[in-house]
C-alpha cells in the first residue's frame, strides 16, 4: 500500500508550499487537490457557464476532459500537470477571478465526487503527500499521518500579496477574498473545511515555513 500524507488547511496557511517541501524531503509526489477545483472551476469561466446554479454546473462538470498527469522533472521529482483538453493549464489556475469559481464549484456534489475520483486514483498509485481541504476527513480517512495548517487571516493575506507580488493598495481586497472563501469553505454542507480529529493541528502564524517544516517532519517516522 502506497503511504499516504494528508494537509488540510485555510488558503494561505502554506500547505501548498509545505506539501511541495515535505514530499521533496520523502522522495513522494504530491498533489495539490485544490487545483483540481480550480481547473473545473476555469473549463466553467471559459465556456460561460452561470454558477449561480448548482444544476448548471453538475451537469457541465459531466463533460470535462480533464486529467491529472505527474511528469518527472530534471530531478526526478513527480511534478503534477492538471491537462484540460489535452493542453496544461499552467498558472492559469492562479487568478483570483479562478480562486472565488473554484470555491463556488466546489460546493457542488457531482463537482466533489469528479474530484475525488481523481484523488483517490492518485492516493492509490503511489506515496503522495496530498493537500486540500477535506484530505483527512473526507478523501483519505485512512492516511498515514494527518495535518491542519492555518494561521490568522491578515497574515495569510500578506503572505498571498507577496505570492502574487501585488502592491499594498490590494492588501484589504486580499484579505476580503480570503474571509470570504473560510466562510465558503467552512460553511458548506457538503465535504467542509475543518481538521480531522486525529490530525496535527498547526497555526503557522508565528512560524517561518522552515519551522513548520521540522514540526511536521518530527511527526513523521
Ligand atoms: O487550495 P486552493 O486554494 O487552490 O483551493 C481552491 C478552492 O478549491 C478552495 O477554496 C476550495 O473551495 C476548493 N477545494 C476543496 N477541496 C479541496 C481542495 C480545494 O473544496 N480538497
Amino acid at each position: 500500500m502506497p503511504i499516504n500524507i494528508a494537509i488540510d488547511g485555510t488558503a494561505g496557511s502554506g500547505k501548498g508550499t509545505l506539501a511541495k517541501q515535505l514530499a521533496k524531503k520523502l522522495g513522494f509526489g504530491c498533489l495539490d487537490t485544490g487545483a483540481i477545483y480550480r481547473s473545473v472551476a476555469y473549463y466553467m469561466v471559459e465556456n460561460g457557464v452561470d454558477l449561480s446554479k448548482g444544476e448548471n454546473i453538475a451537469k457541465a462538470v459531466k463533460k470535462i476532459n480533464f486529467k491529472v498527469v505527474f511528469e518527472a522533472d530534471e530531478n526526478g521529482n513527480k511534478v503534477q500537470k492538471n491537462i484540460l483538453d489535452g493542453t496544461d493549464l499552467g498558472e492559469k489556475i492562479r487568478t483570483e477571478e479562478i480562486s472565488l469559481a473554484s470555491s463556488i464549484v466546489s460546493q457542488v456534489k457531482e463537482v466533489r465526487e469528479f474530484a475525488t475520483k481523481i484523488q483517490h486514483e492518485i492516493a492509490g498509485s503511489f506515496d503522495v503527500v496530498v493537500e486540500g481541504r477535506d484530505i483527512g476527513t473526507v478523501v483519505l480517512p485512512n492516511a498515514n499521518y494527518k495535518f491542519f495548517l492555518t494561521a490568522s487571516p491578515e497574515v495569510r493575506a500578506r503572505r498571498r500579496l507577496k505570492q502574487l507580488n501585488l502592491p499594498e493598495e490590494n492588501y484589504e481586497s486580499i484579505l476580503e477574498e480570503i474571509v470570504e472563501r473560510d466562510r465558503r469553505d467552512m460553511t458548506r454542507a457538503l465535504s467542509p473545511l475543518k481538521a480531522a480529529e486525529d490530525a496535527v493541528y498547526i497555526d503557522n502564524s508565528n512560524q517561518l515555513p522552515e519551522e513548520t517544516l521540522r514540526e511536521m517532519l518530527s511527526y513523521i517516522k
